[in-house]
């Protein structure tokens, strides 16, 4: 049996009391979220924290609702509230589509979005779907609060932009006039991704003003296609274009051979989801599809 290394357990019960409690016990120590992804680190002693802060009972960072111009995401939320929330599929069925595959009920109804983003796993769908939408994260510290654009969060494989003793707090996402869908190859179901792609399009005039396209387990820098974004933005939205932004993103991602398969597959995966991704949003941005 695996166990892990003896450590101290605090429960937090307000943000405040989290950030002391961090600051006390000092960078050693971490917070536990759904502890999906932490706690079996910790059995594998690949972390061995010396000092677990409980946040489950911040029930602030628990809710989901617009607020201003942008959708807001505590970071407490559980996979299976995004999934259920109708304001998110109304605006952003981009995190319903990835949510429908994200592990199974039992990991579903304990994760958080914020302990997917935090552990930055490459391989984490919501970190793939965020990067594509251009979400903000707020985060705080004992010294004050700030904004980090998700793009800019994510600075390697299980290495974010958060400082020692800050937290989460809120995913916060501008609610624009946009369709936006992902698509993911899974060996089975509940799996991690073989390869996942997001897209967000703004469509005008036939056009694509803007264009957002993210990519999950294939080793693209920030979880982003930069290169397809830039050759799709501005051009006329068809068939052709969505082929080509995939061909670009299968051509700048960066995937590694794993037990989930080898690199050309996973680079024409990469490819080909992006282009199915671009389609579907572009067929929910006409109206086509739900
Ligand atoms: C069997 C299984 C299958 C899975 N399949 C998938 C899948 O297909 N796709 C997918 O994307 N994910 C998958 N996951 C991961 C799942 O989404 C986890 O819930 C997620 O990775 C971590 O969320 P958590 O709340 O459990 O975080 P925890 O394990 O509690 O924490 C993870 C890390 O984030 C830090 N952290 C957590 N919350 C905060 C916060 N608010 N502020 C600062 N730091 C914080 C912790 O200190 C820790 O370092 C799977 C997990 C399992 C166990």
């Amino acid at each position: 049996m695996q166990v892990p290394a003896p450590f101290q357990y605090e429960k937090a019960t307000s943000v405040e009391h989290a950030l002391t409690l961090l600051a006390r016990y000092g960078p050693e120590s971490r917070v536990v979220a759904g502890g999906h992804s932490l706690l079996p680190m910790m059995k594998l002693r690949l972390a061995h924290p010396e000092a677990l802060i409980d946040i489950n009972d911040l029930t602030e960072l628990s809710s989901i609702g617009l607020d201003g111009s942008d959708l807001s995401i505590g970071a407490m939320v559980r996979h299976a509230d995004l999934l259920a929330s109708a304001v998110v599929g109304e605006h952003f069925p981009i995190l319903r589509d990835a949510e429908k595959m994200i592990a199974d009920p039992v990991v579903r109804n304990r994760g958080t979005v914020g302990g997917s983003l935090c552990q930055a796993d490459p391989s984490e769908d919501l970190s793939a779907a965020f990067a594509a939408l251009r979400a903000r994260l707020v985060v705080q510290g004992l010294d004050g609060r700030r904004e980090i654009d998700v793009r800019d969060f994510f600075v390697g494989p299980y290495q974010t932009a958060l400082d020692d003793g800050e937290l989460l707090l809120e995913i916060r996402v501008p609610v624009r006039p946009q369709a936006s869908a992902y698509e993911k190859v899974e060996r089975r179901a509940g799996d991690w991704a073989v390869a996942a792609a997001a897209a967000v399009l703004e469509i005008y005039d036939d056009r694509v003003m803007d264009v957002g396209i993210g990519l999950a387990a294939v080793g693209a820098a920030g979880f982003v296609a930069r290169e397809a974004e830039d050759n799709l933005r501005g051009a006329p939205v068809s068939d052709e274009r969505f082929v080509e932004a995939g061909r670009i993103a299968a051509e700048n991602c960066n995937p590694s051979a794993d037990q989930r398969g080898p690199v050309d597959y996973k680079r024409h995966l990469a490819g080909e989801l992006t282009t199915r991704a671009l389609r579907r949003a572009a067929a929910r941005a006409l109206g086509q599809e739900a």
